[in-house]
């Protein structure tokens, strides 16, 4: 089970507030989109939820419990980047082993859920490969598939199509729902494109300036737009 809660939840850069009080409750296997424009503090809140950042206050709760002093490592959550952030090093095999190992899981089972991923996500013919022998949707991919093999609860994904063209970024947007009905986990998905949140999400939250301006469905936000930011930033061509 994955429930998380957001309560009041505050990020300041220098004196800079770039989230201002952000209230928000995940249920468990939900896919939820959060959208809005580039620097509204998508990816800052992310990096909270991982813990790869602090909290300047409020509290972050999964499943009742307050994460503030819980690492990365220990939250049960992974997180997919826009830039894939492979080991160049590494052969994807590797790439995918690496996390999984630090979690202290043995290597049979380390070959066993890296087969699975792989197999998933049509990666078995690559898994010898570096990532610079690869597209960038087999990137893209072997980054989803790192993720995987750590049966996080919590699955985040930063923009994960941005540096896809516009054939592939379909194909992959179909893996990755097809990903949320088959791993069954709570997935939080970050895009500054409204359509790829409509076509997606059970749940979007739109946010602006580093608040939250509405939680809805998609056809919530559609038939019954909170605001006019809303109304416009739902409503607006690509
Ligand atoms: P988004 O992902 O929605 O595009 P971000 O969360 O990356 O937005 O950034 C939100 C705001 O916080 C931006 O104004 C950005 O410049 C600022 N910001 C993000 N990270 C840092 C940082 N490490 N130091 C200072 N400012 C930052
Ligand atoms: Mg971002």
């Amino acid at each position: 089970m994955a429930q998380l809660s957001l309560r009041d939840v505050r990020k300041n850069f220098k004196g800079t507030e770039v989230l201002r009080g952000i209230d928000l409750e995940i249920g468990d296997r939900e896919l939820v989109v959060f959208v809005g424009p580039s620097g509204c503090g998508k990816s800052t809140l992310l990096r909270m939820i991982a813990g790869l950042d602090d909290m300047s206050g409020g509290e972050f709760l999964l499943n009742g419990v307050s994460m503030r002093e819980v690492p990365p490592s220990k939250r049960g959550i992974a997180m997919v980047f826009q830039s894939y952030a492979l080991y160049p090093h590494m052969d994807v095999y590797e790439n995918m082993a690496f996390g999984a190992r630090l979690q202290g899981l043995d290597k049979a089972e380390v070959e066993n859920r890296i087969q699975d991923a792989a197999k998933m996500l049509r990666l078995e013919p690559l898994l010898r490969r570096k990532p610079r022998e690869l597209s960038g949707g087999q990137r893209q991919r072997v980054a989803i598939g790192r993720a995987l093999v750590r049966k996080p609860e919590v699955f985040l994904l930063d923009e994960p199509l941005s540096n896809l063209d516009a054939a592939l970024r379909s194909d992959v947007r179909l893996e990755i729902a097809k990903l949320h009905q088959d791993i069954g986990g709570t997935m939080i998905y970050v895009t500054h494109d409204q359509v790829e949140a409509m076509t997606l999400a059970d749940k979007i939250v739109v946010m602006n300036a580093g608040r939250i301006e509405q939680v809805g469905s998609p056809r919530e936000l559609y038939e019954t737009p909170a605001n006019t930011f809303v109304a416009t930033f739902i409503g607006s061509p690509r």
